[in-house]
């Protein structure tokens, strides 16, 4: 049983040279209310760890929070605020770009979407945008606990067939059940331990 990731909130940032440097980095990326908030502190099992990163301010820089046992998770801005669908680059700063394509220390990129409705258009062109860039990334679907039972199999299918990516590629996740997350701290420690 993966015991919580011991994070700490190191700094925030809004350019890439601004950044330290302490290992290999993780990062979580996901539309607004994807649930990334609400997952980074059931990694972390701290109630409040990510909610620096939702204060107003912050919801547009590189949240950083280093771990203990070295390397670093790090939260990038919600995309998809405006409701303005295939719009990307309006919603994508630079500095998003610049991050994922130039921090060295990035091993892993864990794009959140949402288990119940996603993925989204704009989902699909971030994964698109990534797999061009040749960004390493792992689909995690957030809220599974909003699908029933009955629906659940054709939810996974259908979530996978809308990422390109086989069902079993995807790890589902309920920060508010506490499941999934055991996997994700697992794939977290392994990538940090590269
Ligand atoms: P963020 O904007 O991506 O950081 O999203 P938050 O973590 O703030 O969550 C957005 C909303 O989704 C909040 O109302 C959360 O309570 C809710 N939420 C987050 N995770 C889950 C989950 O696993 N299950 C359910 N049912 N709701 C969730």
């Amino acid at each position: 049983m993966a015991p919580p990731l011991r994070l700490t909130f190191e700094k925030s940032a809004t350019r890439v040279r601004d950044l330290d440097d302490h290992g290999p980095e993780v990062a979580f990326i996901g539309r607004s209310n994807v649930g990334k908030s609400s997952l980074i502190n059931a990694l972390a099992n701290q109630r409040q760890l990510a909610r620096v990163s939702n204060t107003p301010g912050r919801t547009q820089l590189i949240n950083v929070f280093s771990h203990a046992g070295g390397g670093a998770v790090v939260d990038l801005p919600g995309y998809g605020f405006a409701k303005v669908p295939g719009r990307v680059r309006r919603d994508w700063p630079a500095m998003i770009e610049g991050y994922l394509l130039e921090r060295e220390p990035l091993v892993m990129v864990f794009v959140l979407v949402d288990g119940e409705i996603g993925p989204t258009s704009l989902d699909q062109q971030v994964l698109d945008w990534l797999r061009d860039a040749e960004v390493p990334h792992t689909v995690v679907a957030t809220k599974s606990d909003k699908v029933k039972s009955a629906k659940r199999q054709r939810r996974r299918r259908d979530l996978a067939e809308g990422c390109m990516l086989d069902p079993g590629d995807i790890v589902w996740v309920s920060a508010a059940k506490g499941i999934g997350i055991e996997r994700v701290r697992d794939l977290v420690l392994m990538h940090l331990a590269d």
